[in-house]
């Protein structure tokens, strides 16, 4: 079979412990992909290094070892510092950064075989949801070039949709998972605040970073999510949990929608009001029919403080972020300006030239709010928010075992379109930001594609699902009975085939 990029992460499992492919064919195979690929998904690829990687997940396989990722091809977003590609942040900032030691999620994910096939393109430093604010350019949507695939995931997102990776790695501040897994038309999981370490995750807004995996669909997610949790030390937020078997919990596919019976699932009246797309909506209505067609009960909820998640955000990640990059000063590592008159022209000069707009906006805006005078009636403000919104979500799950809505408003919109609105986009993250600031796990799941004006095809339509605090397990077991009940998680775009 030469269709290796169309089979799921669970098919190259079983083709791989068959001896029926090798990892180096496999890898071979994706980076011929990504070499003829023009949709920008990429920042940097080594292929000496994948297929030094490949080769001794092949030895392994020799050996008889057998583990969920043993051989599996995939990206990493170029968030995660790694010591054999650039880590870029997606900034000219960090352009030429070669980090001297690997994330603990891509040392996790190695360790347990998987072959890193390059670094993916996404928002600098991960602020923006379009993956327009790239200094390396945007990655483009597999579905319509002249779209944008979301973000700040975008590359990894397109890489697992173009079938130029099955698995990929993306983090998640407000939705950077979930968004551009629902724009690519795949699947993507941020698991609860904690649980992946952050430790070599260029840091954006610290109190709310997670890493989460993507896939096709919730069981390769499954696959990728399991190698990359578990507590680390060097992070300071890591929680102590015990290690949960992710991917082999799931039942099999005819056995999968048994867990909808009973099920309670909220629909909150503050995710379907004004703004909402009529077509995504309509997808979303069409798809909770699916699940309570399988017995689940479709519960009205409120989580009446949705609408202040987006002003409580866009204090505090800015405020986050604004401490976390002071770090880049020209001195210790990135870019540097040339002929600097004096120190502070060496700061004021590197960080003008090494930054791009948005990502100095939000400096400001973060400094801002945090000085003098400002911090209690912004910062603090935002902080008393952000608690009443996972006091909603406490109060909806007394009622409810999980929580589903859109993921975004609209489909993917054109590459440039909201480029001088930097509020158009904040507003995009209305059903993303809450989970992220209560710390929830979040899942983006595809449920059949809308029409946009002037798309060229229908575009992916994907559906949220929120649960509370260490639910993944669950999250995934209702995705993958989803997806065991409908087809949209395999339709491809025509530049997969
Ligand atoms: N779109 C949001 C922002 O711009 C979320 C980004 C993210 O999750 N990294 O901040």
């Amino acid at each position: 079979m030469s269709a290796w990029h169309l089979e799921s992460a669970q098919g190259l499992r079983r083709a791989l412990d068959s001896g029926e492919v090798s990892a180096v064919r496999l890898a071979e195979h994706f980076l011929a992909r990504i070499q003829a690929s023009q949709l920008n998904a990429f920042i940097d690829v080594n292929p000496e290094l994948t297929l030094a990687q490949a080769a001794q997940a092949d030895g392994r396989l020799k050996a008889g070892e057998r583990t969920g990722l043993l051989g599996l091809p995939m990206t990493h977003k170029d968030i995660f510092v790694t010591q054999g590609w650039r880590s870029t942040a997606g900034s000219k900032m960090l352009a030429n950064y070669v980090s001297p030691f690997d994330a603990t999620v891509v040392q996790k994910v190695a360790q347990a075989g998987a072959v890193c096939l390059g670094k993916t393109n996404c928002d600098e430093f991960a602020m923006g949801g379009s993956n327009e604010n790239s200094y390396f350019g945007p990655a483009r949507n597999p579905w319509d070039r002249e779209r944008i695939p979301g973000g700040s995931s975008g590359g990894a997102a397109v890489s697992v949709a173009a079938g130029l990776a099955p698995l990929a790695t993306g983090t998640d501040t407000g939705g950077s998972v979930r968004q551009p897994a629902s724009m690519c038309g795949i699947t993507g999981i941020k698991p609860t605040y904690g649980r992946a370490s952050r430790f070599g995750m260029i840091a954006f807004a610290s109190s709310l970073d997670q890493a989460g995996a993507m896939g096709r669909s919730a069981l390769d997610c499954a696959f990728l999510l399991e190698a990359m949790l578990g507590f680390d030390p060097r992070d300071s937020t890591s929680v102590q949990r015990p290690a949960e078997s992710l991917a082999s919990a799931l039942a099999p596919a005819d056995q999968a929608p048994s867990v909808l019976k009973g099920l309670r699932i909220g629909i909150p009246a503050a995710f379907f009001g004004e703004g909402l797309d009529a077509q995504v909506r309509a997808r979303i209505d069409e798809a909770l029919e699916v699940l309570k067609q399988a017995g689940a009960s479709l519960v009205p909820i409120e989580l009446p403080n949705t609408q202040l998640a987006i002003p409580a955000y866009y204090v505090i990640a800015p405020a986050e972020a604004s401490s976390n990059l002071s770090r880049f000063d020209g001195v210790r590592y990135g870019h540097r300006a040339a002929d600097p008159k004096d120190l502070k022209d060496l700061y004021e000069r590197s960080r003008s030239e090494g930054f791009g707009p948005e990502v100095q906006r939000r400096i400001l805006v973060g400094a801002y709010v945090l000085s003098h005078g400002y911090y209690d009636a912004y910062y603090l403000q935002a902080q008393k928010v952000r608690r009443l919104i996972a006091n909603d979500f406490a109060a909806a799950f007394e009622k409810v075992d999980l929580i589903a809505g859109p993921v975004s408003p609209t489909v993917a919109w054109s590459i440039g379109e909201r480029m001088d609105d930097p509020v158009a986009n904040y507003l995009a993250d209305i059903f993303t930001l809450p989970a992220s600031l209560a710390g929830l796990p979040g899942m983006s799941v595809p449920v059949g594609r809308a029409e946009a004006p002037g798309a060229k095809q229908a575009l992916p339509v994907g559906m949220q699902l929120i649960g509370p605090a260490f639910s993944e397990a669950r999250l995934l077991g209702v995705a993958h009975a989803f997806q065991s009940l409908t087809t949209w998680h395999l339709e491809t775009p025509a530049e997969a085939a």
